[in-house]
């Protein structure tokens, strides 16, 4: 058995107590928080060196000792991680920028970057011997879970709402998926998840009350390092729903610092792109708070982004503050504009969320808080493809 682990510990992102991380951990229950994952990082510095880790095959495990799994035979993986960085030139002219740059996760297994958490999370859970697991999703991480599950073997349950994007339904049932479609949003499904956890013991890997798939997602901070041979933009723009992709980076992106890997001590502005129809984000940015409110009749093309409240409001509204970062709102058309722009300049057909980081930016230009000599990264958290039916 090849131990590849450096985990030290779990501690809650509130109260920062410790959990054990040989045993299944969900969130903390003091806090109603999630729980991180830290690692042995000066074990890893002394045996690893960053080159060796980018002449290695092409994929999110090539960074092993930074993912969660103890024993290599228990990755579950079908080719998630190395998605391109893709140089916006046309677009980037439109919006008056110059070094415009979109990280592509439409290339990922089931058509969004959901894959990189549930192929962390997925072989965690099997490390444990996990094979139940339930999850609630707007979509896509159902679609990731379905896939993860089938390849290693377990039952996965969805709740998705009825107005998740028709391909992710069928993509889900295809691969052996019970989906039990709700009239609610989000947060009902949650509710439903929690209970068959409760009550059947399903193991619940909703986004945050597991620790492992802000893990798999981290990923997309160390690859964006990499790309940018260890410096790193000034500005990340993120469409953010749980907003796990913002506080994985975030924690990337100090990972790297305390490695010694960064040849740069700036690390990027985070922002945070929400649509106009459900934008707690946004508004506890503006007004200040260190928590959000549940959005109220939260609607928009961005299912992605229809997340009334974060399990992980607190710590997303804190890493936006510790990175100097902001929070914008975009609404649907002007997602829809650069949907097309996108397609008919540079060839992209990005999903409606990837979509908003550019509407996102073209505002935040406007406002002069970012220059138009940034270098700036975007997110396309997915494909299109998998919204032709809505
Ligand atoms: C889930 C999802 C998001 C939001 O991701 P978080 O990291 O949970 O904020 C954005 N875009 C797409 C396409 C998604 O599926
Ligand atoms: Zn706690």
């Amino acid at each position: 058995m090849e131990n590849i682990a450096h985990i030290k510990s779990l501690t809650c992102s509130r109260c920062e107590n410790s959990f054990n991380p040989d045993q299944i951990q969900t969130y903390c229950r003091d806090c109603n928080a999630p729980l991180l994952t830290n690692y042995d990082l000066v074990s890893i510095k002394n045996q690893l060196d960053r080159d060796r880790i980018c002449h290695r095959k092409k994929g999110m495990w090539r960074w092993m000792e930074l993912l969660p799994v103890n024993d290599a035979q228990n990755i579950v993986s079908l080719g998630e991680g190395d998605t391109p960085l893709l140089r916006l030139n046309h677009v980037g002219q439109e919006i008056r920028t110059a070094n415009l740059f979109l990280k592509d996760e439409a290339l990922n297994p089931t058509g969004s970057f959901k894959a990189r958490g549930l192929s962390a999370a997925v072989s965690k859970a099997r490390e444990f011997g996990i094979n139940q697991i339930v999850l609630p999703s707007a979509g896509n991480a159902g679609a990731a879970l379905a896939a993860y599950a089938a390849q290693a073997g377990m039952d996965a349950l969805i709740y998705m709402p009825a107005s998740s994007p028709l391909s992710n339904i069928v993509e889900s049932r295809i691969m052996g998926a019970t989906v039990e479609l709700i009239d609610g949003l989000i947060d009902q499904a949650g509710r439903l998840a929690e209970r068959k956890s409760a009550e059947e013991g399903w193991f619940n890997m909703s986004t945050f009350k597991e620790p492992y798939r802000v893990e798999g997602k981290k990923i997309m901070g160390y690859e964006i390092a990499e790309s940018f041979n260890w410096k790193l933009p000034d500005v990340i723009l993120y469409p953010t729903g749980g907003g796990t992709g913002l506080v994985a980076m975030w924690k990337a992106f100090k990972e790297l610092r305390a490695l010694g890997w960064l040849e740069t001590k700036k690390l990027p502005r985070m922002i945070s792109v929400q649509a106009e129809g459900c934008a707690p984000i946004v508004k506890a940015i503006q007004a200040g708070r260190s928590a959000c409110d549940p959005w109220e009749n939260a609607q928009t093309i961005a299912t992605g982004l229809c997340v009334p409240k974060s399990f992980a409001d607190q710590l997303i509204l804190k890493d936006i503050r510790e990175s100097k970062g902001t929070a914008v709102s975009v609404s649907d058309n002007d997602i829809t504009h650069w949907q097309q722009r996108l397609a008919q300049r540079e060839g992209i057909f990005a999903c409606p969320e990837g979509a908003a980081t550019i509407a996102g930016l073209d505002k935040l230009i406007k406002q002069g808080s970012i220059l138009q000599d940034e270098t700036i990264v975007l997110f396309n958290t997915g494909s299109g493809l998998k919204y032709i039916s809505s």
